[in-house]
Order: C-alpha cells, then sequence, then structure tokens
C-alpha cells in the first residue's frame, strides 16, 4: 500500500495515491527504500528529488502518468537508461516516469528487424542481437540507455557502414502528450518519426523502438596505443587516413594520461568487413608509427562494446564539453597536446569519435539530425571521484572548450549540459525550425520539457 508523504496536499495525496493504485508497476515516494536508488542517475553531480516516481511496467503505466501528470500540474521527466550527463532524467518536486524496467525484445529474424522496449542497456540489446546472428548500430558503451541514445542520434562503430542509431530506427511506439500511445513510421506519423530521429525525445514518451538489424557477428577491432612524442604526426597521419578509408572502418581517437601521470593517444578502430580486407585496409595505421600497444584482432561484437566500460563507474562527478570538428589541424593538435598535460584528474579525457560513410552521407534535413558530415564529436570528457574537486575539473574543462571553440561547429544534443538555448540551438541547427513546429504539433504545451528543449513553434519563436 503507497501512501504518500506527510506534508504533500490531501487533494494531492489522493490522486497520487489513485495512481499508485492504477499502475501495474510501481510508485515510489520519497518514503519508500527503492526511491533513493531509482532516482541516482550516472551523473553523480546531479543529486535532485522527485514529489513521486513512477516505475512502469507498460505503455499503459506510461499513458497514466503523463495524464496524471497534467492533472496536477507536474513537471513530468523521463529516465531510461540514465546516463545523459546534463541529468534532465531526473528533476526536483517532478513526476519522474522511470522505464528503465521495460526490458522486452523481440526479434524477427526474417524481417532483420528487433521490436526493443525503451528501458534496454546498449549491453542487453547488442547480446539479444547477437544470439541472432545480428546487430544493429548504437554507441560504445554498454551500460548506456538505448532510448536517450537512438533519441538524439547514437553515433558508434557501425556508423561508417550502417549509419546512426536514428537512421536505423523503423518505428516506434509513443506516449503523447494527451497520454494516447500511437506508432510512428515513414507512413504513420511521418512528421513525429521525422521528428524522434535526433529531436532529443521532445515529442512524448517512446515505449519502444523497432531497429533493422545486420548480418553483423565479430568484427576486427581494437586499439593502437602511442607515446604521447609520437601524437601530433600520428594525429595528422590519422586524419588523412581515415578520410579515405572505406565505409567498413569507423574510428575514434582516445587522450588520456597514465597513473603516473603521462599523457597517452590511444586510435581505436572497428572494421565490421571481411578479416583479410580489414587487415590490408589497417595496415598503414598500424605501421606508420611503431604503437607501443597493438591489440586489434577478431572479436565478438558485444564484446568489444563492452571494452570501454570499465572507465565509465557509477558515482562519479562529470562535467563534458563538446562540438564536432571537421578536421584534426595543425592547431587543434597543439591545443590539445598544451592542455593534456595539464589535465586535473586522471579519469578524464578527449575523445574524437569519427562520423563517417554512411552516417555522414543522409542529407541534414532527411532525419532531425542536422549534423551529417565526415567529421569527429570532439567531446572532452571530465569525470572525477572528490566534489572538493569540482571547480578545478570545470575549470580546466572549460578553458580547453574555449581554447577549441574556433574550430568546431555544432554539438551533439546528447553530449549537452546544461548549457543555454543557444546551444540548444547549436544542436538541432537548421533542423530548429521545422522540429519547433512538430513539437506544437505533438506537445503545444511543452509538456515534455526536461530535455534540452524545443519550444513549440509559436509567434515570436521561431
Ligand atoms: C559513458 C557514456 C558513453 C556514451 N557513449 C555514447 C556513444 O558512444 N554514442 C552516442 O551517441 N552517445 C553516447 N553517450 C551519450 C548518450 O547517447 C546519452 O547520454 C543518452 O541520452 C543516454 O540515454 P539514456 O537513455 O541512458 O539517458 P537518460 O538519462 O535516461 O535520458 C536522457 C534524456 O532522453 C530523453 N528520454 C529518455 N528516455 C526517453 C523515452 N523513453 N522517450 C522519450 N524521451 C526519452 C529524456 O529527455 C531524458 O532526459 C554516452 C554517454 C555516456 C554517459
Amino acid at each position: 500500500m503507497i501512501e504518500p508523504e506527510e506534508g504533500t496536499g490531501a487533494v494531492l495525496s489522493d490522486l497520487l495515491r489513485d495512481l499508485g493504485r492504477a499502475l501495474h508497476g510501481r510508485l515510489l515516494l520519497p518514503s519508500d527504500p527503492a526511491y533513493e536508488a531509482a532516482r541516482s542517475i550516472f551523473n553523480s553531480m546531479i543529486d535532485r528529488r522527485p514529489l513521486a516516481i513512477v516505475q512502469c511496467h507498460d505503455a499503459s503505466d506510461v499513458s497514466t502518468a503523463v495524464s496524471t501528470a497534467q492533472r496536477l500540474d507536474l513537471t513530468l521527466c523521463l529516465r531510461s537508461g540514465g546516463h545523459n550527463v546534463a541529468g534532465n532524467a531526473v528533476r526536483d518536486g517532478a513526476l519522474m516516469l522511470d522505464l528503465s524496467q521495460m526490458k522486452g525484445i523481440d526479434i524477427d529474424t526474417d524481417r532483420r528487424t528487433v521490436r526493443a522496449d525503451a528501458g534496454l542497456t546498449l549491453g542487453e540489446f547488442d547480446r539479444a542481437n547477437h544470439a541472432a546472428g545480428m546487430a544493429s548500430p548504437m554507441g560504445v558503451v554498454s551500460m548506456t540507455g538505448i532510448a536517450g541514445l537512438t533519441l538524439g542520434g547514437g553515433l558508434g562503430w557501425l556508423n561508417g557502414r550502417y549509419g546512426l542509431a536514428c537512421d536505423n530506427l523503423v518505428a516506434a511506439e509513443v506516449v503523447t502528450a494527451d497520454g494516447q500511445c500511437i506508432r510512428a513510421s515513414r507512413d504513420e506519423h511521418p512528421e513525429l518519426f521525422w521528428a524522434l530521429r535526433g529531436g532529443g525525445g521532445n515529442f512524448g514518451v517512446v515505449t519502444s523502438f523497432e531497429y533493422q538489424l545486420h548480418p553483423v557477428v565479430q568484427v576486427l577491432a581494437g586499439g593502437l596505443v602511442f607515446a604521447w612524442a609520437d601524437a601530433p604526426r600520428v594525429l595528422r597521419f590519422y586524419d588523412e587516413f581515415v578520410k579515405a578509408a572505406p565505409d567498413e572502418l569507423s574510428t575514434a581517437v582516445s587522450l588520456w594520461v597514465t597513473e603516473e601521470g603521462e599523457p597517452m593517444l590511444s586510435l581505436a578502430v572497428c572494421y565490421c568487413g571481411p578479416f583479410n580486407d580489414g587487415e590490408r585496409v589497417l595496415a598503414p595505421l598500424r605501421t606508420f608509427v611503431s604503437p607501443v600497444t597493438d591489440d586489434i584482432q577478431p572479436v565478438d561484437y558485444p564484446a568489444w562494446q563492452c571494452r570501454p566500460d570499465a572507465g565509465f563507474p557509477d558515482g562519479r562527478l562529470h562535467y563534458w564539453k563538446s562540438g564536432f570538428l571537421r578536421e584534426v589541424s595543425d592547431q587543434t593538435v597543439e591545443i590539445l597536446m598544451g592542455f593534456l598535460s595539464q589535465m586535473p584528474s586522471a579519469a578524464s579525457g578527449v575523445g574524437l569519435q569519427q562520423m563517417h560513410g554512411a552516417a555522414s552521407r543522409v542529407p541534414s534535413s532527411a532525419t532531425a539530425f542536422a549534423h551529417r558530415a565526415e567529421q569527429y564529436d570532439l567531446l572532452i570528457l571530465s569525470q572525477w571521484d572528490d566534489p572538493a574537486e569540482s571547480d578545478q575539473n570545470i575549470e580546466w574543462t572549460r578553458s580547453l572548450f574555449e581554447a577549441l571553440r574556433p574550430h568546431m561547429a555544432g554539438v551533439y544534443v546528447n553530449n549537452l549540459g546544461d548549457e543555454g538555448s543557444e546551444r540548444v540551438r547549436a544542436a538541432y541547427g537548421a533542423n530548429y525550425t521545422r522540429l519547433a513546429e512538430i513539437k506544437r504539433a505533438y506537445d503545444p504545451r511543452n509538456v515534455f520539457n526536461a530535455n534540452q528543449n524545443i519550444v513549440p513553434a509559436g509567434p515570436g519563436t521561431s
């Protein structure tokens, strides 16, 4: 039996009690032992207390909760994987919808599609598809949620060959602001379907996603680690090399420091075609400068997808800054080299995730994800443990970002923190106006505003 908190108004108490009774899942109030764990998310900088948490069991729970939030005039916030750095999944005083327990997955091997519930993590999704001999593009850390990742775009190791996660979306089940459950696809609510593919969860609660699958079982993948002294030469070679590489190859750069404080450069590669071809394609990158280590080898795709997981444990404080970079120029290398040696936390790093091939060729207006080009998603990923070190880490991150800013254009919505409306506009780019029109059609009262928010179109908003 759920007892609303003492001090909650009598009407609100009754309505919350009604909500609890109507659910197939659970309603958690602050007095519930499960509340603390349910309100916590990946980024420990975020410490917020929702009024109540609905642990949704199905789309009907989502619909009930969305309608109740509006009757009670409560802010709604949505948590799926809970990994977004901005922390919009949890808001003080809000009704938080936690979809993380919705984990159904259903593979259609004939059609090569998979229907996946919003609460799945990348690891759960990848492992189920792998058992059926297939894969669909996602990101590169297995604890991340498929929901937030797909709705923002989804850049990972298969992007060169098969595009972004959102490019592989075939359909989505959505609970809209008026509590209706609808399906969006190319033929059903096509404008909504367009907006879901990069619009960052602004248009409703997606309860399940249907994706295209591809015959990927093993990949030729691994890392090359280089001495810091070789980093400028390697980066310049790398930039030329990857731009000419076939779609099957997707790559990423990491700049990091050892426990002894020594800066290092790593290149990670993933080739999803025949291994003989991959060995040939990769040979120049492996021999141009001798790496300190080279562990490129055939590996099961889900195992490769888990490889960086240990670097992102729960409980750390995170502050990120990011932008798209068209080339690794001499100037950017110089800036990065200068800042890395001063990085305050050994757990931090700078990553350049390559957007390439199929992902880069989709026209910018074909989906809501606007930033299509051969380029890098540059992420200054600062993480540390001690709150006393927050100011120092944030300051370093901001300074590096400001130094790099003239070389970057646009930003990936899924990397944004709480950075203001100008950066939100930069994330949606040229697609913002169309997104605002679709927002007006599907969520005119901006019920779904705990996100990188698109304001419904109207007088003075375009
Ligand atoms: C360690 C780490 C590695 C990452 N690596 C990559 C990567 O390789 N590639 C990449 O593209 N991104 C990557 N990301 C970024 C990631 O895509 C975003 O953090 C994404 O938002 C995470 O989704 P989530 O479901 O876990 O997030 P949540 O925090 O649960 O949700 C984020 C936001 O998405 C919206 N949302 C969530 N669920 C729903 C839903 N069901 N319906 C509607 N809206 C919803 C809400 O606005 C919510 O605030 C990484 C993040 C982390 C922390």
